[in-house]
């Protein structure tokens, strides 16, 4: 599964193009060129320095903890699909809660500011990390693989279903009504996701799941998109150079960190 990951990806990335190409739902602001290259060689960035630093100690780690039994899932007795699908939903459910830390405290939102400062999401957004949120995310993952104890079938299926949906939320397209209505019973779509990335923290700060909706309407975080508040994306800050790969490298240790990760009451 681990060799599908890569075309899997690709694919995905493809076809979410042409479609936001057919169907734009925002006009396009930027040089759609500009943008691709950006967040493409953040992404290549990425996957070089993380796979260098720590894809083998992901799966040494991996296979300690398979072959010692830990996790919930061995004691449960998950194997086959029913294993890969009870570690798809639980993954995505630490995950949401991953992502909600990453808002909440201030060390974490100084990287995940720069996902959040692109001010035109699109399916390139899917590609904008900094490598230092993908890095700390990896020793969090590490955690999770010894209290969940997924095999590494179920673990790459995972990240894979995370990697389309994540495509798919970020798409510059919109579904018909009915279909947002009806998907938006179990899913993340793009409208709905896209409310996440709001310049108003009313939204900004809610609507944090990746996969499956549930977990924001469960855990008190559902607001609903509001058509208003979605014509301003991105950040009150960086509007001008959210495109500079390097600007944004260094940004997590600058002093430019206006934008407080916010507080829940
Ligand atoms: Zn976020």
């Amino acid at each position: 599964m681990e060799e599908a990951k890569l075309p899997l990806f690709l694919a995905g990335f493809a076809v979410f193009f042409i479609v936001e190409t057919l169907a734009a739902k925002r006009p396009w602001q930027e040089p759609r060129g500009e943008r691709l290259r950006t967040h493409a060689a953040m992404a290549v960035f990425n996957t070089v320095v993380l796979k260098l630093l720590v894809l083998a100690p992901f799966l040494a780690w991996s296979d300690y903890v398979f072959k010692q039994g830990w996790g919930l899932a061995p004691v449960l007795g998950y194997s086959g699909i029913g294993g890969i699908v009870a570690t798809v939903i639980v993954l995505d459910m630490l995950d949401y809660w991953w992502h909600r830390f990453n808002h909440r405290f201030g060390f974490l939102w100084r990287f995940h500011k720069v996902h959040h400062v692109d001010t035109h999401v699109d399916v390139t957004t899917a590609l904008r990390f900094h490598p230092g949120e993908l890095f700390i995310s990896f020793f969090v993952k590490l955690g999770w693989i010894a209290l969940w104890g997924p095999s590494l079938l179920g673990f790459a299926v995972f990240e894979i279903c995370v990697s389309l949906a994540s495509q798919f939320h970020h798409s510059n397209i919109d579904l018909p009504d009915r279909w947002e209505r009806l998907l938006r019973h179990f899913l993340v779509t793009p409208r709905f996701h896209a409310s996440h990335h709001t310049v108003s923290r009313r939204t900004g700060d809610a609507n944090f799941a990746t996969i499956f909706i549930v977990w924001d309407r469960l855990f008190g975080t559902y607001r609903e998109p509001d058509p208003e508040e979605m014509k301003d994306l991105g950040l009150p800050e960086g509007r001008d150079d959210y495109l500079s790969f390097t600007t944004w490298l260094k940004e997590p240790f600058g002093q430019r960190n206006q934008q407080q990760a916010y507080r829940e009451e």
